[in-house]
């Protein structure tokens, strides 16, 4: 738990990796997750702020069956996810990409959603460019977040699967150790930055955020006309622009679409995200 908490500080510490309340890490150890709690910042976790939860119980929801229609199925696919919560922990509220976390066989998880690696998720050509740069890592186009993503990844992940991007959204590290983790990450990031044309310059274009590149933007900045007067909302709408420049070197940039933003903007598990931010 120690090693948990500490390389959740220093990722969440690292403005090039970790914004706001974004991203998430796990660790798992005799049959329990511990997962990070919704809405709290990786840069000041403490090990209570980790949601203790029944591994077999999480993975039982992705065989289970669920309606059709989306409020109904995520009213219910929040309800099972909560109730694998451990005796004691139903106070927290764990993160909305848990089970995602559940699915990787390794220790240790680590989510985030950095620029960099977003220019590549966010590009035109970004599924292409991943399979060239990255042989082996699994990409997994835009789709409803929640039961419908897990259900996605699910299908896709394999034993050996450590690596995951997430079209408009991220990406998953998986590893045994931290320190597997951290090599996972600096190639990563390493070979992306091989692929940039230069440095980012210092001043960037303007973006439209009526077409936001991921969810984080739908989030803090809202799809409003007018950028809201908050910290947060300055520093994701550059996020978006440095994401607007690196996705030049993958084809341009490729936002979410209409319908993402709008089932994003009436998910409750998102709202109660925006409501702790
Ligand atoms: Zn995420």
């Amino acid at each position: 738990m120690q090693k948990l908490v500490e390389f959740s500080r220093r990722y969440g510490s690292n403005p090039e990796l970790v914004l706001a309340g974004g991203g998430n890490t796990s660790m798992k150890e005799g049959g329990i997750l511990y997962i990070k709690g919704s809405g709290c910042s990786l840069s000041t976790i403490r090990s209570v702020d980790f949601v203790a939860m029944d591994m077999e119980k999480l993975l039982t929801i992705c065989r289970k069956k669920y309606p059709n229609e989306d409020k109904e199925r995520e009213a219910m696919f929040l309800a099972d996810v909560n109730s694998a919560r451990l005796p004691g922990e139903e106070h927290k509220r764990p993160s909305v990409e848990t089970l995602l976390h559940a699915l990787f066989p390794q220790r240790y998880v680590l989510h985030l959603h950095p620029a960099l690696i977003n220019g590549l998720t966010c590009g035109e050509d970004g599924q292409r460019a991943a399979a060239e740069l990255f042989p082996g890592v699994i990409w997994v186009n835009a789709c409803r977040p929640g039961y419908t993503l897990a259900k996605l990844l699910a299908d896709k992940i394999g034993p050996d699967s450590n690596t995951v991007l997430l079209q408009n959204h991220g990406v998953f590290f998986a590893s045994d150790t931290p320190e597997g983790l951290e090599k996972l990450l600096h190639n990563m990031m390493t070979t992306l930055k091989s692929e940039l044309p230069g440095e980012l310059p210092e001043k960037l274009d303007e973006v439209d955020l009526s077409r936001p590149f991921t969810p984080d933007h739908i989030v803090y900045c809202g799809v409003g006309p007018e950028l809201p007067d908050t910290k947060n909302a300055q520093l994701l709408y550059l996020d978006a622009q440095k994401i607007n420049w690196y996705s030049r070197s993958f084809g341009g940039p490729h936002p979410l679409s209409e319908e993402l933003v709008s089932f994003i903007l009436n998910w409750e598990a998102e709202s109660y995200r925006k409501k702790q931010a």
